[in-house]
């Protein structure tokens, strides 16, 4: 039986990669999905790709206005929300000696602002049960060189996740962090040259790096009923990479 049948779900940058894994697999799971990202062209050909079931919603998670407008969408179409997902996410590699303020201002838009009122804005429509999942990343807890802004606005939004759970009670939801290790994805491949993934793939336990459909498993679980009783948490899909 399918795990998330009559559950409306919001992924944000749903277009590609770890996004689009966890649309593919919530969809397969009997779920109404909700895609975002900035590009409509990447978003219309996730779309071609998905089928029926899902909508795509051009919505930059770094503007709240436009947060605004994607929840305005999903209340004229579905009504109500079950599932968010806080994925969308960018990389910039910037060590300590070259940052810029751009760069800062850029990571921390996206990968915190972007949460915060993905998350905020939804709760007029939050079902009782809900499920919060935002997405971390293995480098808050092992910052790579070059990577430390990028790690700590991930370091950010674990802090932020536990800080919630004591909303929960008040909105009527779970909410927890998910955090990958390195997985293969448009974004990733374009920010981490292959000899630097080859070096980081020896130092994860099981030898290899992770798929998107790997981490969207373990957004299933967390999306559905399965995990009813966690919150607060966060939940590594990394190989072990960051737990050794
Ligand atoms: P991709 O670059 O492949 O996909 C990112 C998605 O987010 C795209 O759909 C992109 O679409 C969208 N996006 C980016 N910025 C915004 C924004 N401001 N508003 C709305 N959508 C946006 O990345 P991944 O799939 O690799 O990453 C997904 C998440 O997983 C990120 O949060 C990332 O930090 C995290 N993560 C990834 C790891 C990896 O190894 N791949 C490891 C650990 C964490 P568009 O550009 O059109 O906006």
């Amino acid at each position: 039986m399918a795990v998330l049948t009559g559950k409306v779900a919001v992924v944000t940058g749903g277009s590609s990669g770890i996004g689009l894994a966890i649309a593919r697999a919530f969809r397969d799971e009997g779920a109404t999905v909700f895609i975002t990202g900035r590009r409509k062209e990447t978003l219309d050909s996730a779309i071609a790709e998905l089928g029926e079931n899902v909508t795509a919603v051009v919505c930059d998670s770094a503007v709240p206005a436009e947060l605004d407008a994607l929840y305005e969408t999903v209340r004229e179409q579905a009504g109500h929300v079950d599932v968010v997902v806080a994925n969308a996410g960018i990389g910039i590699e910037a060590a300590l000696g070259g940052v810029t303020e751009e760069q800062v201002d850029a990571l921390f838009a996206t990968n915190v602002k972007g949460p915060i009122f993905t998350v905020q804005k939804a709760l007029p429509l939050l079902r009782s049960g809900a499920s919060i999942i935002v997405i971390g990343s293995s480098a808050a807890t092992r910052p790579p060189y070059g990577l430390e802004v990028y790690a700590a606005t991930k370091a950010a939004v674990r802090n932020l996740v536990r800080g919630w759970a004591h909303s929960s009670r008040r909105y009527g939801f779970r909410v927890n962090v998910l955090s990958p290790g390195m997985v293969p994805t448009p974004g990733l491949l374009e920010l981490v040259p292959e000899e630097v993934r080859e070096q980081a793939r020896h130092t994860i336990p099981l030898g290899r790096h992770g798929t998107p459909e790997e981490i969207a498993a373990a957004a299933t679980f967390l999306a559905s009923d399965a995990s009813s009783y966690v919150n607060g948490s966060e939940l590594a899909a990394d190989g072990g990479a960051a737990q050794v």
